[in-house]
């Protein structure tokens, strides 16, 4: 792709932008008078316009019908989940049935757990990566002291080579082959959350399924940012959050993916609640669960309506968006990004700038890792102009243009703020 380095050729590109006009269906929070520019969508998504509304509804429904909701309200709270699985699908690859909107990440990664981490004694190791997200690490640690062994034992980290930022591929798969006789579960973030590395999801599973190892992800920062075949993959279970790339609201109602081929096995244990039974026999009150036979089995407790509500308004700018097309702009967005950062660098001595997240676009989503000396005071000084970006100890600075709401214009204001930043 050919860039400039123009405002002029930003301005130019928003223009041509078939996606441009969504940014307009979303409310950008405002900094000094003028929109900020927003880079962290990948902590937490804008607020949709119509969300408000869709909650709204919801509390008069809940207002005027009372217990009637469940069935009479305009969007009975009765089904109120079903229509998630549809749009999901669409999001990550999945048939509808493998997919389910329920709970939140974290505890969602532990009900899969119970049902894919079921460790024996030669047969108990689990491969993650370095520097994955805290809560992962807790979780699989946990996980393992359950079952009685130990995480330093147990949980094999996989990182980058000395002088390198990213996970080589053939490392984890050299990894996989190294442990294969006590490996249970390869489990990593589809895009890690500190690098923005895109890992080689079809690859790594097909090497943990060779050596007789499930493979799960945690698709926090994968879901809504990069394109997702994980039926395709054969991809055993992931879940993921809503409240990042899926703009869906703080702490919002998170989603789990169970492959087919699992979930008509007999033999896969779940923790189970009522609402994993079937809904036309749920309300019998049966002594013993009927149980789906479709990624819904997982599902535990009713629908927590009022935070699928925004939920559903996100969801459905996705499907009218179509996740091709985001990523056609994402790999713009984010290319023009890295090309302004590369233009800063050939300006400055030393090239103040190392970018942690790979070169190249498939492996990688919106987000960029900037490595930067002295990063904090930089981070302070964008912040006050306006950028509302992440930053992360001891020295990286995390931006993710988002193609649903950024525009081309921020990326280019974007870097000429970082550049006066850098130069004072
Ligand atoms: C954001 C994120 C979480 C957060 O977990 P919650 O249970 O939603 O609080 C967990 N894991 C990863 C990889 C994340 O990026």
């Amino acid at each position: 792709m050919h860039f400039e380095d123009s405002l002029d050729f930003a301005v130019s590109l928003d223009h041509y932008d078939e996606l441009a006009g969504f940014r307009k269906e979303f409310h950008i929070p405002r900094m000094h008078g003028r929109d900020a520019i927003y880079f962290t969508g990948n902590s937490l998504g804008l607020q949709p316009i119509k969300a408000r509304d869709y909650v709204l509804q919801e509390l008069e429904d809940w207002k005027n019908l009372g217990v009637e909701g469940h069935l009479h309200a305009k969007n009975p709270w009765f089904s109120y989940h079903e229509p998630f699985k549809e749009l999901l699908s669409g999001i990550v690859g999945a048939k509808p049935e493998e997919t389910v909107a329920m709970g939140s990440l974290t505890a969602n990664l532990h009900f899969l757990l119970v049902s894919f981490y079921r460790p024996t004694r030669h047969r108990f190791r689990i491969l993650c990566e370095k520097k994955s997200f805290p809560s992962d690490y807790y979780a699989l640690d946990s996980q393992v002291r359950y079952h009685g062994f130990e995480p330093a034992d147990a949980v094999i980290e996989i990182g980058p080579r000395e002088g390198e930022s990213i996970i080589r591929t053939e490392d984890i798969l050299q990894t996989i082959e190294q442990y294969k006789e006590s490996l249970a579960l390869v489990m990593l973030g589809g895009v890690n959350y500190y690098t923005g590395q895109w890992f080689d999801i079809k690859t790594i599973t097909e090497a943990a399924h060779r050596v007789g190892a499930f493979a799960g992800y945690d698709l926090a920062h994968a879901v809504g940012n990069v394109p997702l075949s994980l039926h395709d993959w054969q991809v055993d279970f992931a879940a993921w959050c809503s409240y990042k790339y899926l703009n869906s609201g703080p702490g919002g109602v998170a989603g789990i993916f169970v492959h087919e081929k699992h979930c008509k096995n007999k033999n896969i244990p779940r923790f189970e609640g009522w609402w994993g039974n079937k809904p036309n026999s749920r309300f019998k009150m049966e002594r013993t669960i009927d149980a789906f036979e479709t990624a819904e089995a997982w599902q535990l407790s009713n629908a927590p309506v009022l935070s699928m509500a925004p939920h559903r308004a996100a969801l459905e700018i996705f499907s009218r968006a179509g996740m091709d097309k985001l990523r056609n702009k994402s790999v713009k967005l984010t290319g023009y990004l890295e090309y302004r950062i590369q233009k800063i660098n050939e300006q400055l001595s030393g090239s103040p700038i190392q970018i942690l997240t790979p070169a190249d676009p498939s492996q990688r989503g919106c987000q960029l890792s900037l490595e930067i000396n002295g990063g904090k005071k930089v981070f302070d000084q964008i912040s006050e102009k306006g950028v509302v970006a992440d930053w992360r100890e001891p020295s990286v600075i995390r931006v993710a243009p988002v193609p649903l709401y950024n525009t081309f214009r921020d990326v280019y204001e974007f870097s000429e703020i970082l550049l006066q930043a850098l130069k004072s």
